[in-house]
């Protein structure tokens, strides 16, 4: 690849057999891909099933998520939905348990739209990738992996390893993700990928970003391309890509209430003009403006204006991260009158806030279950412990009597 490069900007103008040999390098990462390809699930099923459906889904839940993290919900939501047909079938709700704990619950949402759209027109998988980019929640990298894997359309990907690995071969020391190299990079893998299985190709430069050219310590003298390489060549391995300017973090405090009535607890259907996890059920939370020391008192700032029936309790603090958010939450456990029937709708007026928020009620026993994301997850652990601590003394307080 020639380049062309001057202080504002940098031109990938055109293939050349001087800096690679594509050819060469194709058929060298082919043979590796064969021998090293590792065997993810996602992989064995549409070895095994030529599915769509099993490539979509993986696409899908690997956007921002971690192989480690994505496996075994990969394998169970595949258990209970073999088909973008039985996923369409299924409630809001149902769908999101199905992924939960992967976070960014958006992009399966789409995927419900998407598989309830293609049910409703008796449509078939979309053949290609300007067919699968029509549909919500895909874009570019995502219509190329799918069409690339399912129908062999010579289309390149691009993601963080294969931007890594294109800096590293041609040893741009640009920004990768900057819009102008992506561009680029695509026209490059679209040339990589116009011979052979494009599918393969495409995972193969993200195999290799991912075990061997990863972003610290790369393992050069394993690498199946290193003839080709031009940072192993001038050793400016660490110089590519170079660092994005660090993205500015944002502080969020927020006041958490577990709501507990005998064996009943309290949750929200959180709506589109919650600020974080649009449509999930969980704890009513409050952004707070107080500063983020941990209260001296055990009573949270509404407890002024509230019922004299409602009790109040303090729980450890926690922290979560949802995109550049850092969060830092004080939940606390409201103990509702266990007197009062929980079938009524019940409103709590936070001072604080004046809003009045409706309390769906659901069994205690069931509240693992029905959290999705972490952020309430972490408040139930809190509850938990505090449940099982005061349970604790409780008992040994009657020990000793
Ligand atoms: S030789 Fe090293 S830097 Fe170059 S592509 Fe291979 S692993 Fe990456």
């Amino acid at each position: 690849v020639a380049l062309e490069q001057n202080s504002h900007s940098c031109h990938i103008v055109a293939m050349s057999s001087e800096t690679l040999n594509i050819n060469k390098f194709r058929a060298n990462l082919t043979a590796w891909y064969a021998k090293n390809e590792r065997p993810l699930p996602w992989r064995l099923m549409w070895k095994k099933t030529k599915d769509p459906w099993v490539v979509w889904v993986s696409e899908i839940m690997l956007q921002q998520t971690v192989i480690k993290a994505v496996i075994p919900v990969y394998e169970s939501f595949l258990r209970r939905y073999p088909s973008f047909q039985s996923f369409a079938k299924a409630t809001n709700e149902e769908a999101r348990q199905a992924v939960r704990g992967l976070g960014y619950y958006r992009r399966f949402d789409m995927l419900h739209r998407a598989s309830i759209q293609l049910t409703a027109a008796k449509r078939k998988f979309p053949g290609s990738f300007d067919e699968w980019k029509e549909l919500p929640g895909i874009g570019d990298y995502t219509a190329s992996a799918i069409a690339s894997i399912t129908a062999g359309e010579s289309c390149g990907v691009v993601d963080g390893n294969v931007e890594r690995v294109l800096c590293r071969l041609l040893d741009l020391r640009v920004i990768a993700s900057e819009p102008l190299y992506k561009k680029q990079f695509r026209v490059l893998m679209n040339e990589l990928v116009s011979s052979g299985h494009p599918g393969e190709l495409n995972q193969a430069v993200m195999e290799l970003g991912q075990t061997i050219c990863t972003p610290t310590s790369p393992s050069c003298t394993l690498c199946p391309v290193s003839k080709h390489c031009k940072s192993k060549k001038n050793s400016s391995q660490a110089l590519n890509p170079m660092a994005k300017p660090k993205q500015q973090v944002i502080d969020v405090s927020l006041t958490a209430y577990c709501i507990v009535a005998g064996d009943q607890i309290g949750l929200i259907r959180r709506d589109e003009n919650s600020r974080f996890l649009k449509g999930t059920l969980g704890f009513p939370m409050f952004e707070s403006t107080l500063p983020l020391a941990a209260p001296k008192t055990k009573r949270p700032p509404s407890q002024s204006k509230a019922k004299k029936d409602v009790g109040y309790q303090a729980l450890s603090e926690y922290r979560h991260a949802i995109t550049k958010h850092r969060i830092r939450v004080r939940p606390f456990l409201v103990e509702a009158d266990h007197s009062k029937p929980v079938t009524l709708k019940f409103t709590l007026k936070f001072a604080t806030s004046q809003k009045t928020i409706a309390i769906e009620w659901h069994p205690l026993s069931k509240t693992e279950e029905l959290l999705v994301s972490n952020l309430d997850r972490k408040a139930l652990k809190q509850l938990n412990i505090y449940q099982s601590t005061t349970k604790k003394q409780t008992i040994s307080n009657q020990t000793r009597l």
